[in-house]
């Protein structure tokens, strides 16, 4: 068989490259945009460090401790990254890691909550009050299967062991890979 045999042609208005929670949180973006992405990845679904993480995440809940708010965890993050992070999304992640983690959680994430009703958070290096979010066990695997079992319920095409090697460009925008 030929290479031209192989060649499948896609078209599609949004393109998510890599199964892990970055892609995945892309193509819950594009359900909320109302656009059906395209997803494809060298490995498999799920895959990546994603599928490996253990602790947790953070975010602001205040559930350690009432003064928590998600600008102090906006500050704590830049400064435990010396200033090295994109400020523009550092605060994207800070603001949003409350809404994304009541919305994960209700897809089957499996986090720990205690009897009153909330959030079990754990102490993380560079944080100032308790923030770490935990499944109890390590968090990869039911983050990612969570997201994956989204991925289907929402019919999105995702398709693994496909490399890709380079994005083709016309006129500085991308039109293909
Ligand atoms: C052991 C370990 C423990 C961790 N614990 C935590 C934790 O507790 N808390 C925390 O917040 N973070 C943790 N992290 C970090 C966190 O897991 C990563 O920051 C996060 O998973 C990165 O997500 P990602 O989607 O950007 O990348 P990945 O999950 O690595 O996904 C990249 C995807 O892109 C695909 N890909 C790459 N190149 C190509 C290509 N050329 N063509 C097609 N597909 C391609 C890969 O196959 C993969 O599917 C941990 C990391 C590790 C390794």
């Amino acid at each position: 068989m030929g290479l031209s045999e192989n060649v499948r042609h896609i078209e599609t208005d949004v393109l998510i490259i890599g199964g892990g929670v970055a892609g995945m949180m892309a193509a819950v973006g594009c359900r909320r945009s109302g656009v059906r992405p395209v997803l494809m990845t060298k490995a498999t679904y799920p895959s990546g460090s994603s599928s490996m993480a253990r602790g947790g995440h953070t975010a602001a809940f205040g559930h350690s401790h009432p003064d928590d708010k998600p600008e102090f965890l906006y500050e704590d993050s830049v400064q435990a990254a010396y200033d090295l992070c994109n400020l523009r999304l550092m605060r994207v992640m800070s603001h949003e890691a409350i809404d994304r983690t009541i919305e994960l959680d209700a897809w089957g994430l499996g986090l720990v909550w205690l009897k009153d009703g909330r959030y079990h958070q754990k102490p993380s290096a560079s944080h100032r009050y308790d923030r770490l979010l935990h499944c109890g066990k390590l968090m990869g695997k039911p983050l990612m299967n969570s997201l994956f079992k989204k991925m289907k319920e929402w019919d999105f095409e995702t398709t693994a062991h496909v490399m890709f090697v380079d994005l083709m460009k016309e006129g500085g925008r991308v039109v293909g890979a």
